[in-house]
């Protein structure tokens, strides 16, 4: 007998026959009211989830009392309790590795986009408005030869390094919860302390997970310590940093400029002061969203949750501490 999953993500055609020859699959394509309340209505059978982009607290899972492992498909675990989940023994599983590179590239187009104000004046040319040759007012600011700032050494933070250090001779100053003597050495980075590598850094870039300790790691007094040319980027997660204090800091250009992948609240509402900002690139969370990266993560779910459900550990696993409980 196949076991009960509910899916609430598209896969490929050949992931979806690959989940399909082995489990029994609920696939619910829209997270609106109708898809929550189908999702409820399969809980209570459910022996796996597979998805993203959903907060699954206890009192979703409360309801599904079968439920033995959820493969997230993301590297980020900030929508789960890894407390409750370990508790109840539910195998939780994410997608690192596979979107590194890309999500790097993200950050990267990011920090052009941003210095270069490639948005802003490619939105010149398309409204019809170079008419003479442009002058300082449009003028960016260099991104080979400045400092890179790292928020978060770890793999898509050493990603970020290696594009700035060698392919844009970019000085690397970091700081993560432990210095890395091995990233220290091949890309002649920095360890600094927050304040210091605030102060200092021409490119604030944050790349490191949202926890309980991250929350609100970035407020005005961070804000105030950055220099006013310099450019601050997050491809982390926007709870990371008090996005008023951000705004506020962008409205009177205490700094240069930002360039933002993850919010506070997404979809970013309409609203948004960020959205009139000059100086602000704004992207739709797509740090991984490449056909290659998406496919590639989706592939590593299946494989995460197939894993769990034939009684395997997942190569992934999140909360090994589950196996203790
Ligand atoms: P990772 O390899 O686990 O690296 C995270 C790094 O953050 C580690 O080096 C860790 O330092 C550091 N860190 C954790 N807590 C910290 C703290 N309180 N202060 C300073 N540094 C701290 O994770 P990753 O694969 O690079 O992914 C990082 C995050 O990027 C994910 O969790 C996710 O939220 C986000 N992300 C976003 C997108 C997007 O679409 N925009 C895509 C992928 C990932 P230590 O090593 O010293 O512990």
């Amino acid at each position: 007998m196949k076991k009960p999953i509910v899916l609430y993500k598209r896969l490929s055609p050949s992931l979806m026959a690959r989940l399909q020859a082995h489990t029994q699959v609920t696939l619910i394509e829209d997270l609106g009211d109708d898809g929550m309340a189908q999702l409820r209505a399969a809980l209570p059978e459910a022996r796996g989830l597979l998805g993203a982009s959903l907060k699954l607290d206890a009192a979703l899972l409360d309801l599904a009392p079968r439920l033995e492992a959820i493969a997230s498909v993301s590297v980020g675990v900030d929508n789960y309790d890894i407390d409750y989940l370990s508790r109840r023994r539910i195998l939780l599983s994410n997608t690192p590795d596979v979107l590194t590179e890309t999500t790097a590239d993200t950050g990267f187009a990011l920090i052009l986009a941003t210095a270069r104000r490639v948005v802003e004046l490619a939105n010149l040319v398309r409204d019809r408005q170079w008419t003479r040759n442009i002058g300082p007012l449009h003028f960016g600011s260099d991104v080979h030869g400045k400092k890179l700032g790292i928020i978060g050494m770890g793999r898509i933070g050493e990603a970020l390094a290696q594009r700035g250090h060698f392919g844009f001779g970019m000085p690397v100053l970091y700081h993560s919860q432990t210095p890395k003597p091995e990233v220290e050495r091949r890309f002649n980075a920095r360890y600094l302390g927050l304040r210091e590598l605030l102060q200092e850094a021409d490119f604030v870039c944050l790349t490191l997970p949202l926890t309980a300790q991250t929350q609100g790691l970035i407020g005005a007094g961070e804000l105030a310590l950055m220099r006013p040319d310099s450019i601050f980027i997050n491809i982390s997660r926007g709870k990371v940093v008090d996005e008023q204090a951000l705004i506020e800091a962008l409205h009177n250009h205490r700094i240069r400029g930002a360039g933002l992948d993850v919010f506070e609240h997404e979809p970013l509402a309409m609203d948004s002061p960020l959205l009139s900002l000059a100086n602000v690139v704004a992207t739709p969370h797509i740090g991984s969203a490449t056909h290659e990266t998406r496919e590639a993560m989706a592939r590593c779910a299946v494989d995460n949750l197939l894993a769990a459900l034939a009684g395997e550990r997942p190569s992934n696993l999140v909360n090994p501490q589950a196996y203790q409980h």
